[in-house]
């Protein structure tokens, strides 16, 4: 069948069906789960997955609330990642979990890809893969997975994501170590005899000014910033255990590395200063700067154009924020759709306002686009062999 002609099927296809992907929308949305706890979230979608006819291995890769989902053989294939992790301190008394980073719409519209796929798989070889990748917020769970060689056989993946700024389909993110030093020193009374202790919390702060001092002599687009998790017990104990936690970013991997290395001697010059023995540990997978590929965005471009939508930008955004997407990006050609969510208010992810905007008649309207998008999007990869050469290229 002509291209152009599958692609309609699926935008059929879509409609049809646009109330069961809403509903997975709204069930996640109701359900909201902290990161690597999204049991009731992970169990929903595997089971409409299963009643869908998709194969499904649930856990996966090592992951408790991670899961794959497939249907067709052979090569090539394409995976369309779910979120589904919310985030904690929402309500009148801010102790609710909530999804306020709309991970709900983002299973949402992968879930309704991959099935719009599977509607028509008897048009195309290939196979379609939905994988369930857990805690984005948290560990990014999307790290373990590619570590665990989970898309070492796929060829393309497939995201959107909600957002209150303009739509951006060349987004960046910044790649970031997240870094923790622990100081030992010795206690002692700090007006008695503080010459016989060694003083933690020096330490510390000392790592601070360090940092500060390498600020000037960072690219601008680096960030480093911390807190101190444990600094003391009593202003009259000279502090012999402090913690301090740093998230160290960039837009490039390999300048990364470079930056870390020096906050690190940071807290190893406080350690020669003070006496007070420094460890330290990466507390969070690391992630890599996010890079979309540019055969894809082209092409997802000129889908969204056909759909009506030209209401976006294809030059290479700022990067902000961070992404366990960018580990994956490494690895496989990945689009990224980050689609305006239609909002009036200026609000945006995480802000408590913005939960009313990822459940909404709006969202449910962005839900339809998205999915139709990407499975336009995945379908130029799949049935067209000169778009899979320009991408290995
Ligand atoms: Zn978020
Ligand atoms: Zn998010």
């Amino acid at each position: 069948m002509d291209l152009n002609a599958l692609k309609e099927l699926a935008y059929k296809a879509a409609e049809e069906n646009i109330g069961l992907y809403n509903n997975v929308c709204n069930e996640i949305f109701t359900h909201p789960e902290l990161g690597n706890r999204e049991h009731y979230s992970s169990a929903f979608l595997t089971s409409e997955m299963e009643k869908l006819g998709f194969r499904v291995q649930y856990p996966y890769g090592g992951l408790e609330t991670a899961f794959r989902c497939e249907i067709g053989s052979g090569s090539p294939k394409v995976a369309f990642l779910a979120e589904y992790d919310a985030l904690p301190g929402y309500g009148p008394n801010n102790d609710q979990n909530g999804h306020a980073c709309g991970h709900n719409w983002i299973a949402a519209c992968t879930f309704g890809a991959a099935d719009v796929l599977r509607r028509i798989s008897e048009h195309f070889d290939g196979t379609v893969v939905f994988i369930g990748t857990p805690a984005e917020e948290g560990t990014g769970g999307k790290v373990d997975l590619v570590n665990a060689g989970c898309f070492d056989d796929i060829d393309a993946v497939f995201q959107a994501h909600l957002t209150g700024g303009k739509t951006q389909l060349n987004s960046r993110t910044l790649a970031i170590d997240s870094v923790e030093f622990t100081f030992e020193g010795v206690a002692a009374h700090a007006a008695g005899n503080p010459w016989k202790g060694v003083n933690a919390l020096d330490a510390s702060y000392l790592t601070f000014t360090g940092i500060n001092a390498l600020r000037q002599h960072m690219t601008p687009d680096a960030r480093v910033h911390g807190i101190i998790e444990e600094g003391g017990v009593a202003p009259n104990i000279v502090p012999s255990h402090c913690v301090c936690k740093f998230f160290v970013r960039a837009a490039d991997r390999d300048y990364l590395t470079e930056l870390t290395r020096k906050v690190i001697n940071c807290a190893k010059g406080a350690e020669l200063m003070t006496g007070a023995k420094m460890s330290w540990r990466y507390f969070e997978n690391s992630f890599d700067d996010l890079r979309c590929n540019p055969v894809l965005i082209d092409l997802m471009a000129k889908n969204l154009k056909d759909l009506g939508y030209d209401d976006f930008t294809t030059e290479e955004a700022v990067p902000s924020g961070s992404s366990d997407l960018g580990n994956v990006a490494r690895v496989c050609p990945t689009c990224y759709l980050s689609l305006n969510a239609g909002n009036t208010d200026g609000t945006n992810c995480h802000e408590e306002a913005f939960l009313s905007h990822v459940n909404s008649e709006t969202a449910y309207g962005r839900n339809l686009l998205a999915v139709k998008a990407m499975a336009a999007t995945a379908l130029d990869f799949l049935c067209d062999e000169n778009v899979r050469k320009a991408i290995a290229k």
